[in-house]
């Protein structure tokens, strides 16, 4: 089944509204193994809509419209839908005393004329009650192609989605799509993409496709199958495979992102963590702090920027500063490992490093250490984030800490193969 999604609104066009319905119909359709072959935005107007619809019967056998179902003059979809199939739209009067009973609990007021627009479907549609608006949505078929037609407003859409056209869909497909998603650190998308691409070739059910995120990257394996239980057993080899392959460097599956997995591990495992942090600003102690429970990880920390704050606050001695400079191996080794002793946690974590985008005339922009103290023994990992902006250099510099945090954890090495990517 081919299936077309049809935007409609001149916001969407302007980019000023973000078309998230037309994303969430695809997930849905991709759900149920119906395939997505065009999504078309169009603005209010009801020749181009018309037109749209026209061009969608041609080539798809499944059509969702989002949007321009209520009561405003620009809300003309129905009509232009109507217009593009050459039928006529008709008050459905079962819509209609709902609509006129909404308005008398909800408003308390009786419904103004324009109101009933709403109610105007077209002719032979199965009306589909939108209890969080309403605009009805309505579902036909004409001359072997299907219509589904949605309310704009996402706060409507979700549910109607989820409790109106979710039937609708499983009754038409005979198959579900399912996916899970491999997360990587410590090896870039090319490299991961180059390692998989001969496997990656040979499969065609399940499919391997790999993604980047800022710092991370990850592979989503994905099966069609008349089951979801089916689906799942096809997808446990080719999950196993991979993580086999990439041992290590594989961290978890179905994770939003690596801060998140790791602070997780940590809560589980019990065990508590102190920042010190030079060039990351306590952005490493915000990432922790935005995920919820994080008091049970985090104990603490401080922002140590200056050599003055790294010797008063943490004790570091200005000798060794002076020796061997705040970017060094050693500074590092002692913002880990005083940070931890002040605060009596199991860990300590500490970050300098050079942001940019000025240097400091002996190091490399990008050049961080980034170290980590338990109670007997402190590591020290040196990346180099050359090459990109001072966000990304820190941004990386975090990422680091929790590839070492969850490598102490998990009892892997924690200095790794892997490293910056
Ligand atoms: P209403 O009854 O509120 O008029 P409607 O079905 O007529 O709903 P629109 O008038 O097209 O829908 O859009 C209403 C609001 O919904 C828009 O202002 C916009 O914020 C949001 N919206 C519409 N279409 C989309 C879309 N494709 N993605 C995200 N938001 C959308
Ligand atoms: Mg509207």
């Amino acid at each position: 089944m081919k299936a077309e999604i049809i935007s409609v609104g001149t916001e969407l066009l302007l980019g000023t509204t973000i078309n998230t319905d037309a994303a969430d119909v695809a997930v849905l359709l991709s759900e149920y193994g119906i395939n997505v072959y065009w999504q078309t935005v169009v603005g209010d107007n009801p020749g181009r809509v018309a037109e749209a619809v026209r061009r969608a019967r041609e080539r798809a056998d499944l059509i969702i419209t989002t949007g321009g179902l209520g009561p405003t003059c620009d809300d003309l979809t129905k009509s232009a839908l109507a217009d593009g199939f050459g039928i006529p739209l008709e008050l459905n009067r079962e819509e209609e005393a709902w609509l006129r009973g909404v308005f008398l609990e909800r408003h308390y007021r009786p419904l103004t004329p324009n109101n009933l627009q709403q109610v105007w479907l077209p002719q032979g549609s199965t009306a589909l009650r939108n209890d969080w608006g309403t605009a009805p949505g309505c579902y036909f078929e004409h001359e072997g192609v299907r219509v589904i037609m949605l309310p704009g407003p996402p706060g409507e859409l979700r549910p109607m989605l989820e409790h109106r056209v979710r039937p609708i869909l499983a009754s038409l497909s005979d198959s579900v799509i399912a996916s899970h998603n491999i997360h990587f650190y410590g090896i870039g998308e090319s490299a991961m993409e180059y390692r998989l691409r001969s496997y990656m070739e040979e499969l065609t059910n399940p499919t391997l496709a790999p993604y980047a995120k800022p710092g991370e990257c990850l592979v989503r394996v994905t099966a069609k199958a008349p089951t979801v239980e089916e689906a799942e057993r096809m997808m446990a080899p080719v999950i196993e495979r991979v993580c086999r392959e990439f041992g290590e460097l594989v961290y978890g599956i179905d994770c939003p992102n690596l801060a998140t997995y790791t602070v997780k591990l940590l809560m589980e495992r019990g065990v508590t963590v102190a920042c010190a942090e030079s060039c990351t600003g306590g952005e490493l102690q915000k990432c922790i702090t935005d995920i919820p429970g994080a008091s049970a990880v985090l104990l603490g920390g401080t922002v140590v920027y200056t050599n003055a704050a790294k010797t008063s606050l943490l004790g570091v001695p200005a000798a060794l500063l002076e020796e061997k400079g705040a970017v060094s191996r050693e500074v590092a080794e002692e913002l880990a490992r005083r940070v931890r002793e002040k605060l009596d946690s199991d860990l300590g974590v500490g970050v300098t490093g050079l942001a940019g985008p000025d240097g400091d005339g002996e190091h490399e922009v990008g050049t961080v250490f980034i170290s980590l103290a338990d109670r007997e023994q402190v590591w020290v990992r040196e990346a180099r984030l050359t090459g990109r902006g001072r966000g990304l250099v820190r941004h990386q510099a975090c990422q680091e800490a929790f590839d070492m945090l969850r490598r102490y954890v998990s009892g892997l090495s924690v200095c790794g193969e892997g490293g910056a990517v």
